[in-house]
């Protein structure tokens, strides 16, 4: 017999060739997988960037992947893609808000003189803070000219503040990455529609602080006033006046006096919830944090408030990492270092949960599958230092556990082994558990083939990947069918796209397959409706 049926079977085709009769393309590991489209492409992006790119593709060839296919979105339907941009960026969804800006920059630039419109529109949405327009001229720079348009929206973003509002962002982020309030002002030429937003306008490029008589009773104004008499101050107190009186941002305080406790103790109580968390182990070092404080009792209540967390669109990411930072006790770069208040590394543990969207409890039976081979354990997600896609869905997996009552979390790469870690095990602890196990070769399929030879009876596979599979004997959508043949069971496959590459190993034909965007706050929420319905 000629063994031909080795060489083309629809029922078992080694990852390493296509599947007869499919769309599917080659992966960087030299496996098989499907495409995503360009609208998950572009979520994928949104969410998690590019920055750091993946253990296949370094940063730049990831960014013009990606890129590529914004452009691809753009042209397909320009107004659909901004409305996507604006959706993923105002709600929080995503860790960073630069590949927003970045997309929304593309639109401004590359799209029809609609969607330009819509973008430039959008922009005081998505640029919310003084940082994210600086981030976004940059970005704008490489697609179009400074045009009226341009100069229309950028002028917007001031006018359409209140003075008060203006002086905040302008004390707050005088300058970042190369661009200034100055420069955004004198290219975009607004004209003030108040006077004391002219007043602010003159201070910013002029650096004048004349304000006539009577003027300071305005908030914006007294608020530069107190900025400038912040610098000269010439003891801790003056300067703690300073900041309880006119509600100064800790960016407004010059750096001097950052290194006493006083200052961060008259701050505190006023701190925005990212300042905060980004300065845990600054407080704890000067021991304005402290065990058993008041202090420590009130940052732990802000911390686990659930409406504040999502006010303040604190990704769980975020979280993640100051948790991992916070609880080792030294800064990445580790000049600072801090003994760690116990009640603070809980509080964060528990904001990591708070800070995803609510979830509903299936009921179902699901295993949840994390690959861990080599790949998902190189690189950051979205530039989170420690935050390795293989961390990140040991974090994401335990999202779901957390709510659901009939869940198993299992580990691949050559073997599949249960892996033991719980919602009641602090993140930090279990982010140690995954790190530390071995990994070799990727094979997707073996959730679904472990489970079959085990009889587990399952009504979904959460399978948290790079979808870089290549090592098995089946392709992961032909394991599936034999399980839900012999098990009688219509089982799901959701993939949890843990990087911004295009693959995956959902089948698209398949309506019992799902993408989702590892680290999209929604995403523990949308498999729950999918694996309900
Ligand atoms: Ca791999």
């Amino acid at each position: 017999m000629l063994k031909l049926r080795k060489y083309f079977s629809t029922k078992q085709t080694p990852q390493s060739e296509k599947l007869p009769g499919s769309t599917q393309i080659k992966n960087s590991a030299g496996g098989y997988v499907w495409e995503v489209n360009d609208w998950t492409r572009l979520d994928r992006f949104l969410i998690l960037g590019s920055e750091s790119g993946t253990y296949y593709a370094k940063p730049q060839a990831l960014t013009v992947e990606n890129a590529e296919a914004v452009l691809r979105c753009l042209q397909a339907d320009g107004i659909r893609t901004v409305a996507r941009i604006v959706e993923i960026s105002t709600t929080g969804r995503a860790p960073k808000n630069d590949p927003a800006l970045f997309a929304l920059a593309m639109a401004a630039g590359l799209g029809n003189d609609e969607t330009r419109k819509a973008a430039l529109d959008a922009l005081p949405q998505v640029a919310r803070i003084g940082t994210h327009l600086f981030h976004f001229l940059d970005y704008v720079e490489g697609f179009r000219g400074w045009g009226r348009g341009l100069r229309r929206a950028v002028g917007s973003w001031y006018t359409q503040k209140t003075p008060a509002a203006l002086a905040y962002q302008a004390i707050k982020y005088q300058q970042r990455d190369g661009w200034s309030h100055r420069d955004a002002l004198r290219l975009a030429h607004p004209k003030a529609l108040l006077e004391e937003q002219a007043l602010i306008y003159k201070w910013i490029t002029k650096g004048a602080t004349d304000f006539p008589e009577g003027t300071l009773a305005d908030n914006g104004l007294r608020m530069i006033w107190a900025f400038e008499q912040a610098k000269q101050a010439t003891t801790v107190r003056e300067v703690c006046t300073l900041i309880e009186d006119y509600r100064l941002p800790w960016e407004a305080v010059p750096t001097q006096w950052l290194a006493d406790p006083k200052v961060w103790d008259t701050l505190l109580p006023i701190l925005p919830m990212t300042a905060l968390i980004r300065n845990l182990g600054r407080l704890t070092k000067l021991g304005v944090l402290s065990p058993m404080s008041a202090n420590g009792k009130l940052v732990a209540a802000r911390l686990t408030n659930e409406a504040a967390l999502k006010k303040a669109r604190i990704h769980p990411l975020k979280v993640l990492s100051a948790l991992t930072t916070y609880q080792q006790g030294h800064g990445v770069r580790g000049s600072l270092t801090w003994q760690p208040v116990q009640r603070v590394t809980d509080a964060l543990d528990t904001a990591f949960y708070k800070s995803f969207r609510n979830i509903v409890p299936t009921g179902k039976r699901i295993v949840l599958a994390l690959d861990v081979s080599g790949s998902m354990s190189f690189r950051d997600i979205a530039g989170m230092p420690g935050v390795t896609p293989r961390v990140g869905s040991a974090a994401m997996a335990l999202v779901t556990a957390a709510t659901e009552n009939n869940v198993e979390i299992m580990a691949f790469s050559r073997d599949f082994v249960p892996l033991k870690i719980s919602p009641r095990r602090r993140l930090d602890d279990a982010v140690k558990a995954v790190s530390g196990l071995p990994f070799s070769a990727t094979d997707c399929a073996l959730p679904m083939k472990w489970a079959l030879k085990n009889k587990v009876e399952a009504d979904a596979f959460v399978v948290y990947t790079d979808s870089e599979t290549w090592a098995g004997i089946t392709h992961p959508s032909q394991a599936l069918v034999p399980y839900r043949q012999k098990m009688g069971i219509a089982a799901k496959l959701v993939v949890v796209g843990m990087v911004s590459n295009g693959f995956s190993i959902a089948d698209p034909k398949d309506a019992g397959m799902l993408d989702v965007v590892g680290f999209d706050t929604a995403t523990p929420a949308l498999m729950s409706d999918f694996i309900r319905d």
